[in-house]
């Protein structure tokens, strides 16, 4: 986030830019339009500037009253050789408005006699001609001076053009003389409503700089601020006011060339009178109807609907007609354009400030946006019309309101960025709580060790990356490998067992107790050898505690360097919160087990969960239709053990026995104490003649290892063993063990310390 400071820097700099960019604006305004040169105007056909000082006062324009001759082409020769009788126009203005007995079109000459100081003798002056309708020619002191298009009698002899020209010429006299010829056949109206200006060279020069460098001013911003509403639209298509407030300003940076000194056009010597009126149109028709747009989307439902489709139509009917009749019927419409424009804004002003006053639309700053450009329109229109003569500050006027758009775009913008900053923040964060509660749950939901870090395993990975995690458990002071997820050789990993002190790493988790991160593992000098260098490039360490000690360590393995973070950290701190106390549950819940299934004297399975296991191994075999084999042993004469060397000489055996027992048999196989003295096997997947094998090693094993104490020496032991082998279909492990039961009964009768076994399958004894 910005810091404050920063931003009040930035936006005093904009204050002072704007401030900076408006002074400039204004100055060039004012170099470009003419001074206080209205109390001074022409009185028939002369203009009294002896008391003028150029350098104090500044150009001026020449207003007042102008020798005319109507429908006469005259040159400043026919002034010199004879005297034509002159009728007296209002300059500026277009000949019909001033009177009606002369008709638009046609043709007429017209004079001034300028009288200036004597310390103009000999000096540099500039005049600047506007745009005459339709052609002029003008002398200064009978010569030929600027000229545009060619002024001719009739429509075919006319060739049209309005460029605004700046000469400049040498000023022999204190007089000046100027003749000026006039023709119009292709517009509405005759002659000028502009002000010819006439000042020192530099004077004018400044003037016309100024007016350009204005325009192209104009030029530049608005198109690049409608570029950038347009670009804003393109990524946001429901955002319609971006799209006709773009279009608007790129139609008014076009408006900004075809008006005032046409600039462009001026480096095409060519360009059509047609074409130049046309562009001039267009755009301001164009321009109209994004303006109906933009306000109908911001006050839609304000407007009536007829109303708006119908003034579309309106605007569509004249872009269309213009591009396809001549100038001068186009120019003749314009009136109506302008009256219906002005009609529309009235309208829109109405919709805009009622709106406003019923509070629906609540934005003061929309509501200016709007009214601001359609004043500027409506005056810019009176002033065409002749209704006012204020300066035309449209521009301006745009520019500043666009510049108002624009500030007020980026600080909305930068609200809903910050709005959605948030959202998505806290959304995250809702995302985390759910998940971490979800494998909190899960982590809870078994109480099998083994499953527990599994799940721990598997769940973190969705919190925290990794590619490969493993589970150390700790166990006095020695961290073995208990579980682990993304390795390719699982069972190498299961070897792994870390002495505390041996290992930097376990050693620094064990004292902080609390995560270790390593984000570039290979320039970790604390690395030992178990973890395979050459792949891992990030490592975090995690301590998973149970009431502040430390009951593992998680650790995990990234591909990627420096990929963990604090945020990591947290969570997986958090996780292992959880984690310690899942697992030692599941720890405390696998001692209970074992208590209520392990013999407590001989630690062989009791009866209970002998059964458990060997029912479970025998619906296994059943479904597999492999052979299982069952053992029943029993010590022989232990009643006399008893009685001579005493019952807790008798315990002794029953353990000795046992251990040389579970050492004979192996993992696979299933050793119990059936009760008493009497031990009971199940070998799973074992057949008839294995099992019976298997038997006689026990048999001997035990004859052979008999047991030695200090107080009655060597004390001899022996068994007599029956074996029962079965391939299950319907029968059920007790009829397994009832047959085995039996043969150990025909051992015993037999004479003891010896094996009888039956193949259930073959019914045959051995
Ligand atoms: P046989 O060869 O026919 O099996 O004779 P035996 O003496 O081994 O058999 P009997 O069933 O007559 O005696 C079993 C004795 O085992 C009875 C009982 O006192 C003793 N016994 C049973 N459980 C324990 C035990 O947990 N500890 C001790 N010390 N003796 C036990
Ligand atoms: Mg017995
Ligand atoms: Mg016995």
């Amino acid at each position: 986030m910005m810091l404050k400071k920063e931003k009040s820097l930035i936006i005093t700099l904009s204050i002072i830019i704007l401030a900076a960019l408006l002074y400039t604006i204004f100055t060039l305004n004012k170099l470009s339009n003419a001074s206080t040169s209205s109390n001074i105007n022409a009185q028939k056909g002369a203009l009294e500037l002896s008391n003028w000082n150029f350098h104090k006062d500044g150009y001026t324009s020449l207003g007042g009253q102008w020798e005319f001759y109507w429908q006469q082409l005259l040159t400043p020769e026919d002034f010199a050789t004879s005297s034509p009788l002159p009728s007296y126009i209002e300059m500026p203005m277009e000949w019909n408005k001033y009177n009606k007995d002369y008709s638009s079109n046609g043709y007429a000459t017209y004079t001034l006699t300028i009288k200036l100081n004597d310390k103009y003798k000999n000096t540099l002056l500039g005049i600047s001609v506007p745009s005459m309708l339709s052609a002029y020619k003008l002398w200064v002191n009978g010569d030929l001076f600027a000229s545009n298009g060619i002024v001719g009698t009739s429509a075919s002899s006319e060739c049209p053009s309005t460029i605004p020209l700046t000469s400049y010429f040498m000023n022999k006299s204190n007089k000046i003389h100027l003749v000026l010829q006039v023709s119009n056949y292709n517009f509405r109206n005759g002659g000028t409503q502009h002000k010819i200006c006439l000042g020192t060279q530099s004077q004018m020069a400044n003037k016309r700089e100024a007016s350009i460098a204005l325009e192209i001013l104009y030029f530049g911003v608005l198109l690049i601020m409608g570029l950038y509403q347009l670009w804003l639209y393109a990524f946001r298509t429901d955002d319609t006011p971006k799209l006709y407030f773009g279009a608007l300003c790129i139609t008014l940076s076009l408006i900004a060339l075809t008006v005032g000194n046409k600039y462009f056009f001026t480096m095409y010597n060519n360009l059509s009178y047609s074409l130049d009126i046309k562009l001039k149109y267009l755009t301001f028709y164009v321009g109209v109807y994004f303006m109906i747009n933009y306000i109908h989307i911001l006050f839609k439902n304000n407007y009536s609907k007829w109303i708006i489709n119908g003034c579309k139509l309106f605007c569509f009917f004249f872009i269309t007609t213009t591009i396809f009749i001549p100038p001068l019927l186009s120019s003749k419409f314009l009136i109506i354009f302008q009256i219906y424009t002005l009609l529309m804004i009235i309208y829109a002003a109405f919709i805009i400030l009622k709106s406003y006053h019923s509070k629906k639309q609540e934005n003061l700053i929309i509501s200016i946006s709007c009214l601001v450009p359609i004043a500027i329109i409506a005056m810019s229109i009176l002033r065409y019309l002749g209704l006012n003569n204020i300066n035309d500050y449209s521009l301006s006027g745009f520019l500043l309101l666009i510049l108002l758009n624009a500030f007020m775009l980026a600080m909305n913008e930068s609200k809903a960025y910050r709005k959605i900053e948030n959202l998505s923040k806290e959304k995250e964060q809702y995302l985390l709580a759910e998940k971490l509660t979800k494998v909190t749950l899960l982590l809870n939901s078994t109480l099998n060790l083994q499953e527990v870090l599994d799940k721990l395993l598997e769940n973190l990975k969705e919190l925290v990356p990794y590619d490969s995690a493993s589970f150390f458990m700790e166990e006095n002071n020695r961290f073995n490998v208990m579980a682990g997820n993304g390795f390719e050789n699982v069972e190498e990993i299961y070897k792994i067992s870390i002495n505390k002190e041996d290992d930097n790493l376990f050693k620094e988790i064990c004292k902080t107790k609390t995560t270790l991160l390593v984000s570039d593992v290979k320039e970790d000098p604390r690395f030992s050898l178990f973890i395979d260098n050459f792949t891992i490039e990030s490592w975090m360490g995690i301590p998973i505690l149970f009431k502040n000690e430390i009951v593992g360590i998680l650790t995990l393995d990234s591909t990627q360097k420096n990929i963990y973070t604090k945020y990591h950290c947290d969570i997986a701190l958090y996780f292992a919160c959880h984690a310690g106390m899942a697992i030692e549950n599941a720890k405390l819940h696998g001692k209970t087990k074992q208590l209520a299934s392990i013999d407590p004297l001989t630690s062989l399975y009791n009866r209970r969960s002998f059964f458990e296991l060997a029912n479970i191994n025998f619906d296994k075999a059943k479904s597999f239709a492999q052979t299982i084999s069952g053992i029943m042993m029993d010590i022989d004469d232990f009643k006399k053990i008893n009685d001579n060397l005493g019952h807790y000489t008798g315990d002794l055996v029953l353990k000795h026995l046992s251990k040389i027992c579970s050492e004979t048999l192996s993992n696979s196989h299933i050793l119990g104490r059936f009760g008493g003295e009497e031990f009971i096997v199940l070998l799973p997947a074992t057949s008839f003649e294995s099992a019976e094998i298997i038997g006689e090693t026990l048999r001997s094993a035990v004859e052979n290892n008999p047991m030695i104490t200090r107080a009655s020496g060597s004390i001899p032991i022996a068994l007599s063993i029956g074996v029962a082998s079965i391939t299950p279909t319907i029968q059920d492990l007790d009829y397994l063990f009832i047959e085995a039961d039996k043969a150990l009964y025909q051992a015993k009768s037999l004479g003891k310390n010896q094996v009888v076994s039956i193949n259930l399958d073959t019914l045959i004894v051995t």
